[in-house]
């Protein structure tokens, strides 16, 4: 390139030298004449002239440019800084926040806002900041003024429905949430956070149009959906029930144990219905099928007043007929035994009590065990020994969260502790039981992993 332009430079030296050259061996003269004025001058004179007017016009220019332009250019340079410094301070407070210093935060938040004239990145700044400093209403401003951002909006109402849950203002959440699943259905932590409202609301029906919608969209997977599904179609069961509509009550009911026939709830109102119905034998085969898949001292209950027995001898065969189709669970056991005391047949109930009980008997077969040794008049001290072993038994299966592990005197589809539907299962502290059907296992975890 330089070679180039140096050869360049060569040729029009030459040329000009030739030129200059070529007009020295060509003298002539140039006259003009104006108003009485006379000018004689050679023609390389004024070929001079010329091209130094010419120089001076472009210098002119370049001047006059110059002098215009600089402040412009100043101002740009300033912007500049300007720019530079609200970036900074943007990257200063970003890194307070995740720092944990909210006053911090909030300084560096104001300092960014004034920088920059870009809400957008300083309004997420300032609302995470006024939260993390206790500013409630501050955050509120900002999370409320990127609503008007459509690049911004969806993040604004995550952050507001936050604000409402923790000032315990449900329909306000509820508003957000609508309008954020409006924006973005797909969105997993929209679609739960929607459906979770609804539920605690008792809107069933909006939930379960929430719920098919994350089907749809993958965000809950079929397995999930399913059992949710069936205890909402419980919920509108018993919801219909209380309206006087008995049919449709039963119709839900029996759209909710075709779906879900392993959840206890399910089968129990099911089964339930049927014997309000006058329908006792269809009854006792939904509570057969239900058992077989998780048994339920509920379950056993409801069998025997299908059954219409009185007689404690023959409910104990009614019994038995309900156990076979699951006889190794610990509640076989013990409605078998609960069956043969109330039939004063001790050493029966004593016999299923042992089995139930195995090596290390939990609590609700010490208690059965101190209430068959009193009822059949053994020693005092029996009695006690067993109370005082129940004190020290590991826990009994109980209705507890799989969300919060919260327990429950008896099932509710919304946990009273933590809020979540449908995380309420019948099992010992710390397992997910033993007999539950894998794809219950499955649905436990999920339930579990989804709350973290
Ligand atoms: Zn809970």
């Amino acid at each position: 390139m330089t070679t180039l332009r140096v050869l360049i430079w060569f040729a029009v030296a030459a040329v000009t030298m030739l030129g200059a050259v070529w007009l020295a061996e060509r003298p002539g003269t140039v006259t003009a004449e104006w108003h009485g004025w006379r000018l004689d001058s050679s023609v390389g004179v004024l070929l001079v002239a010329l091209i130094v007017l010419i120089g001076l016009c472009i210098g002119g220019w370049l001047l006059y440019r110059w002098i215009v332009g600089a402040p412009f250019a100043l101002l740009e340079g300033w912007g500049e800084s300007r720019k530079k410094r609200g970036y900074r301070a943007l990257t200063q407070g970003l890194a307070a926040v995740a720092a944990g210093d909210g006053a911090e935060a909030q300084k560096y938040a104001k300092k960014a806002e004034q920088l920059l004239a870009e809400p957008p990145i300083t309004l997420l700044l300032s609302a995470q900041a006024a939260q993390l400093a206790g500013d409630r209403d501050g955050a509120n401003r900002a999370f409320t003024a990127m609503l008007e951002d459509e690049h911004t909006a969806f993040l604004g109402l995550r952050g507001l429905i936050g604000q409402a849950l923790r000032e315990g203002d449900q329909a306000k959440a509820l508003a957000y949430a609508e309008r954020a699943f409006r924006l973005k259905p797909q969105t997993p932590w929209v679609v739960h956070s929607l459906f979770d409202m609804q539920a605690q609301t008792g809107q069933w029906k909006a939930a379960q149009e929430t719920l098919e919608t994350g089907q749809r969209r993958k965000v809950v997977t079929a397995d999930k959906g399913r059992t949710l599904k069936a205890l909402l179609l419980v919920e509108r069961s018993r919801a219909a029930e209380r309206d006087g509509n008995a049919a449709d009550a039963l119709t839900l009911a029996r759209e909710a144990f075709a779906l879900a026939p392993e959840r206890i709830a399910v089968t129990q109102h099911f089964a339930g219905l049927q014997i309000k119905a006058g329908d006792g034998k269809r009854a006792q085969k939904t509570l057969e099928r239900g058992w077989a898949l998780a048994p339920h001292p509920d379950l056993a209950m409801l069998y025997l007043e299908a059954s219409g027995e009185n007689d404690p001898l023959k409910r104990i065969g009614v019994i038995r007929r309900l156990v076979a189709h699951n006889e190794n669970d610990i509640e076989s056991q013990l409605a078998l035994a609960q069956a043969s005391l109330e039939a004063n047949l001790w050493g029966e109930a004593r016999r299923h009590l042992e089995i139930a009980g195995g090596t290390s008997p939990p609590v609700r077969v010490c208690r059965l065990m101190a209430e068959v040794e009193e009822r059949s008049g053994a020693e005092q001290a029996k009695v006690h020994d067993w109370l005082a072993r129940a004190a020290d038994a590991p826990a009994d299966r109980a209705w507890r969260c799989g969300a919060c592990a919260a327990q429950h005197e008896t099932w509710r589809s919304v946990c009273e502790s933590c809020g979540a539907f449908g995380t309420l299962q019948w099992r010992a502290p710390g397992t997910f039981g033993h007999v539950l059907p894998p794809e219950t296992r499955a649905e436990l975890e999920f339930a579990g992993n989804d709350k973290k």
